[in-house]
């Protein structure tokens, strides 16, 4: 045992690096372990070559599918987590999705909470990444107060289309994006290079900027990078965690925590507690319920972009519009389908990544003449969709994406709007299965220890000293982004650390 402290983080995304910034205030001696490193501020963060064809930042390891075929997950290992490479488009979940809502392929379950009790935390991780948007345009908002900063105003293109979109009927609204001091000296130049790319400037709303580095400023705060967390180990009695095994620098060591927060992405968390079985826990870690690494969502994705020949896009920042139409219902259908949203220019090296054996030059006329929109809808919690860790340690990502039907309807009414739109042709794509970036559900939280792994507090029902923040704890994944739901519940979860496990109300 090389040291002990009172706190110990694991990962440094949305769930661990905000509540690393939460707890850096109080007085505990607080260690963060991650496993990657920090993203280097280079000229290669925002070019499209070392991104999306080199994969310059994306994870090196192979996860198996469930046949057992290897693929590489849509993933990042490093300070800020998947949050560096986010679009920062940073939602709130509608009121409805904190409820059971009946969708076409059955039910979506209801939270634990209800918006009300996470409203004043997404007040709090809207301040804390800088969220800037426009109430009162969005049909779905949940009941809200004014957002902290002061919307991105849509370029000439996109406010022309916004015109178009109310001549349809619809109800277009402002994207709400967490962006740093756009306009000023050192802010966000609204550049084309944000979605999926680091931000070279840091005027990105993410983890390692917002969170991790204030509260690395602290002396109570200690941040390993290269550490990876192997396994938790328990005391003999299996009731607490005593001790995390890391892997750095080549070499294993063990650190002794008070209180763990395991926060590695909802794959890597449910495969640590998978990893940690012990005598006392032949299942994995927290897991009586036997829903560990269960229940894995993903959200259904689909690109689109559509296409006018004659029509160049000028537009340099795309990304400020959303239409939440048929969040609740479809127009042939009373099930809910999903969001729309404007999305960052796609660049011809990324369009070229679907068919690489084509030139770049036809991708690259085709993406100059196109506007690009995702459309994103929510897939339901299954006990087959799950992770499992094989004998070799390895990681099993067994999913079937369900709720179809919903999102091919979302899609072909979006190419219905982009045709009215006047664009001659509509192109889609999708990952599929492989869309690993909203990744959710292996470790649900709820009020029984029976068919949840967490506490309304994502304390584990079965490890008084073991909490898990991170994307798992979603029981159903919605189909907004979900990086701010993250984030409050982490402010929630740091409030009550401090009140019950620091006996501290008030930060320093
Ligand atoms: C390209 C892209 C775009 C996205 N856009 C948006 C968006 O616009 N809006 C939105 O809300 N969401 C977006 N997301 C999703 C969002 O980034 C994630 O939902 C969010 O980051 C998840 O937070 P998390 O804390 O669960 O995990 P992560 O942010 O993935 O953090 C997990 C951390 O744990 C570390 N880690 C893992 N295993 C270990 C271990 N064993 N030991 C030590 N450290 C470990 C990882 O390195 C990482 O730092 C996007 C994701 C991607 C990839
Ligand atoms: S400058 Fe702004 S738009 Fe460009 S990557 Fe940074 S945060 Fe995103």
């Amino acid at each position: 045992m090389i040291a002990h402290y009172d706190i110990i983080i694991i990962g440094t995304g949305a769930g661990g690096g905000t509540m690393a910034h939460a707890l850096s205030s109080s007085d505990a001696r607080i260690l963060i372990l991650e496993r990657g490193d920090f993203v280097p501020q280079e000229e290669e963060n925002w070019n499209p070559e070392e991104v999306w064809k080199k994969l310059r930042y994306r994870v090196k390891e192979r996860w198996l599918d469930e046949q057992g075929r290897e693929w590489t997950p849509y993933t990042h290992y490093g300070v800020g987590g998947n949050t560096k490479f986010w679009g920062s488009v940073l939602y709130r979940l509608r009121r409805t999705d904190f409820e059971a809502v009946e969708h076409a392929d059955g039910l979506s379950p209801a939270w634990p909470i209800d918006y009300e009790t996470l409203a004043p935390f997404y007040d709090r991780a809207e301040r804390l990444y800088h969220v800037r948007g426009q109430s009162g345009f969005d049909p779905t908002e949940p009941p809200r107060g004014p957002f902290p900063y002061a919307p991105v105003p849509h370029s000439a293109g996109m406010a022309e289309i916004v015109e178009k979109l109310r001549h349809q009927g619809l109800h277009p609204s402002p994207l709400p994006l967490g962006l740093l001091r756009p306009g000023e000296a050192d802010g966000c130049i609204l550049c084309n290079t944000c979605n999926s790319f680091a931000c070279k400037i840091h005027a990105k709303s993410e983890a390692d900027v917002c969170c991790i580095r204030p509260a690395i400023k602290r002396p109570n705060v200690t941040l390993w990078t290269n550490a990876c967390a192997r396994r938790l180990i328990t005391d003999p009695s299996g009731a607490r965690i005593e001790a995390v095994e890391v892997e750095r620098n080549g070499e294993t060591v063990r650190v002794a925590g008070s209180l763990v927060v395991v926060s590695c992405g909802a794959v890597n968390s449910a495969a640590l507690l998978l990893r940690s079985k012990n005598d006392k826990h032949p299942d994995g870690l927290a897991n009586s319920s036997g829903l560990v690494g269960k229940r894995y969502m993903a959200h259904l994705a689909t690109m689109m972009q559509g296409f006018h020949p004659f029509r160049r896009n000028s537009t340099v920042f795309q990304k400020t519009v959303a239409i939440n139409d048929f969040y609740f219902r479809g127009p042939d259908t009373t099930y809910p389908l999903g969001q729309l949203q404007s999305q960052g220019r796609t660049h011809g090296v990324m369009a070229q990544t679907a068919y690489p054996w084509i030139p770049l030059w036809p991708y690259e006329q085709w993406v100059a003449r196109g506007v690009d929109w995702l459309a994103m809808s929510e897939d339901l919690p299954r006990l087959a969709n799950r992770v499992i860790v094989e004998r070799d340690g390895r990681i099993r990502l067994s999913y079937r994406p369900n709720n179809l039907a919903p999102h091919r309807m979302l899609v072909a009414e979006a190419k219905r709007i982009l045709r009215r739109l006047g664009f001659w042709v509509v192109m889609t794509h999708s990952h599929g299965s492989t869309n690993t970036t909203h990744q959710c559900g292996t470790l649900c939280f709820g009020t029984s220890s029976r068919d949840s792994v967490l506490d309304p507090y994502c304390r584990s029902h079965d490890i008084q000293n073991l909490f898990v923040i991170d994307a798992s704890f979603f029981p159903s994944s919605a189909a907004v982004n979900p990086g701010l739901t993250i984030a409050a519940q982490a402010l929630r979860a740091a409030d009550h650390i401090m009140d019950t496990d620091l006996g501290q109300k008030e930060p320093r």
